[in-house]
C-alpha cells in the first residue's frame, strides 16, 4: 500500500513519542529500531527572516547529522523550554524546504496569540541558538506515483510541506500530472513564498499555482480556497487532495470534497490545530 494512505498512523507514532523516551543515538543510528523515532538532536539557528508581519523563516543547521534525509511533507518536533512535563514542551513545525543533500532544514512559522511555543520562538531564539529537536516524523507525504490530478490545498503556514514537495518534483524530475497549489490567506503582505512559487510556475510544466485572498481586492483571486479547487475540479478527474493548515479549513475541505464524490482515501490531512 503506498505511504500516501497511511495517513491515519501519524497520530500513533505521535502518541507513541510522547509515551517513550529515547535514549541517545549515535550519529548513524537516529533511527531506534524499537519504534522508528527519530532520536533528540541540537540544531543551531543560522538565520532568522521576518516573512510577513506574524510569520518568520528559521533556517536550522543539524551538526550531528551528516545529511539530513526526510521525504518532502514531514515535519520535525522541537522541545521548548516552557514546560516542566517534557510532552507539553513539543510542538511540531513541517519542513519547508526539500531535501538537498545537506544538514541544514527551513521552518516557516507563525506567531500564535497566546501561544507558548511561538512566544519562546519569537522572543528568545535568535540567530546562533540552539534548539532540541527531533525528526523527521510524519507520513503526510506524496503519493507513491503522480498518476493523477494533485491539488494541495492550505491556509498560511500549512503552505510549507507543499512548497517542500513541489521544489522536490521538479528538482527529481518525477513525472505528474497536473499540480495545484491553492493557497489561501488574507491580505498581499501574508503571502508567503509569493515570487518563488509565481517563477516556479512558469518553469515547471503542470504546475499551477492559485494564491487567494480572503480579506482584500487585489489582482488575484480573492475569497476562500474552496471555491478555488472546486471550480478546478469541477469535472470530478481522478486526483489526490492533499490538506494542510487550520482544522477550520481542513475539515470543511474535506467535506466539500467528498460531497463532489471523492473518498476517503482520494484526500490526505496534516492538521495543525
Ligand atoms: C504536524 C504538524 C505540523 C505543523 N507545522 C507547522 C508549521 O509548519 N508552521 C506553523 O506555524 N505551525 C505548525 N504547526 C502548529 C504548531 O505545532 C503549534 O501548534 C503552533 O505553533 C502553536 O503553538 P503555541 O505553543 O504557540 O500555541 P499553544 O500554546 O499550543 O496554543 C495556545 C492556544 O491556541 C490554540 N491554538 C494552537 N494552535 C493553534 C492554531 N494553529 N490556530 C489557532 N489556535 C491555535 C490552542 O488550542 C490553545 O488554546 C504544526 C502542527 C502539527 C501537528
Amino acid at each position: 500500500m503506498p505511504l500516501f494512505f497511511k495517513s491515519c498512523c501519524r497520530y500513533t507514532v505521535f502518541s507513541i513519542a510522547i509515551l517513550r523516551e529515547q535514549p541517545a543515538a549515535t550519529p548513524n543510528n537516529r533511527y531506534l529500531c524499537t519504534s522508528m523515532i527519530p532520536a533528540w538532536q541540537t540544531g543551531i539557528v543560522k538565520q532568522i527572516d521576518q516573512v510577513t508581519p506574524y510569520t518568520r523563516r528559521f533556517v536550522v543547521a543539524l551538526p550531528e547529522t551528516a545529511v539530513f534525509d526526510f521525504k518532502p511533507g514531514q515535519f520535525v518536533t522541537l522541545d521548548l523550554p516552557i514546560h516542566e512535563q517534557r510532552n507539553k514542551r513539543w510542538r511540531s513545525y513541517s519542513i519547508a524546504s526539500w531535501p538537498n543533500g545537506t544538514n541544514t532544514i527551513e521552518l516557516l512559522i507563525v506567531e500564535l496569540e497566546g501561544g507558548a511555543g511561538t512566544k519562546y520562538l519569537f522572543n528568545e531564539i535568535k540567530e546562533g541558538s540552539q534548539l532540541t529537536l527531533r525528526g523527521p516524523q510524519g507520513v503526510f507525504v506524496l503519493p507513491a506515483e503522480l498518476d493523477k490530478d494533485l491539488y494541495l490545498i492550505c491556509t498560511g503556514t500549512g503552505i510549507a510541506p507543499f512548497r517542500s514537495m513541489v521544489h522536490y518534483i521538479q528538482q527529481q524530475d518525477i513525472p505528474h500530472k497536473d499540480i495545484h497549489l491553492v493557497f489561501g490567506t488574507r491580505t498581499q503582505t501574508d503571502l508567503l513564498y509569493y515570487d518563488e512559487l509565481k517563477q516556479l510556475e512558469q518553469t515547471m510544466p503542470g504546475f499551477h499555482y492559485h494564491p487567494v485572498l480572503s480579506r482584500q481586492e487585489w489582482e488575484g483571486k480573492t475569497g476562500y480556497v474552496h471555491h478555488i479547487y472546486e471550480q478546478l475540479s469541477h469535472h470530478n478527474p481522478p486526483a489526490y487532495f492533499m490538506l494542510c493548515g487550520w482544522r477550520a479549513m481542513t475539515d470543511e475541505a474535506k467535506e466539500r470534497i467528498l460531497k463532489k464524490g471523492y473518498t476517503n482515501k482520494d484526500v490526505h490531512i496534516e492538521i495543525y490545530g
